[in-house]
């Protein structure tokens, strides 16, 4: 596992929270992305070399409604980069891990994302990504 590739933040409004963030870190996040399969609209801030993700519910039975129903907004995971993370996943199931999604999923800004579940992990949505690679036989 390398670095923290980002920290997920959930909130209720992306475009109020857009203007918060930006007056907080004191630019513009560079890149709204939704994710159709798994309910979320997303921003994204670069602060130096650390990423934030505000991630906003795009419908009423996506996962970040129902956690800010639990929790309230707040953080939300946390995600490491790793560089295989077909080999990760296999690697955390055997510590003990568990696994949200065995077949990693395509996430926001160009990743395999992957997540463990928070009762493995002390109450910590981790999320493995790996960068996806555009090779010539995609193009
Ligand atoms: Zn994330």
């Amino acid at each position: 596992m390398n670095k923290i590739e980002h920290i997920g933040i959930a909130v209720k409004d992306l475009e109020e929270s857009n203007g918060l963030f930006s007056k907080l870190f004191g630019q513009l996040h560079y890149k709204i992305e939704t994710v159709e399969s798994e309910g979320v609209k997303t921003s994204f801030f670069n602060v130096g070399t650390n990423k934030i993700e505000l991630l906003e519910a795009t419908k009423p039975d996506s996962p970040i409604a129902k956690f800010i129903e639990k929790k309230g907004e707040g953080i939300h995971h946390i995600a490491f980069d790793v560089d295989d993370i077909e080999a990760e996943i296999k690697r955390l199931k055997n510590e003990g891990f568990v696994v949200l999604n065995e077949i990693p999923k395509k996430g926001a800004d160009n990743k395999l994302v992957t997540f463990l579940h928070p009762k493995s992990s002390n109450g910590v949505l981790i999320e493995l990504c790996q960068e996806i690679k555009i090779t010539e036989s995609d193009e």
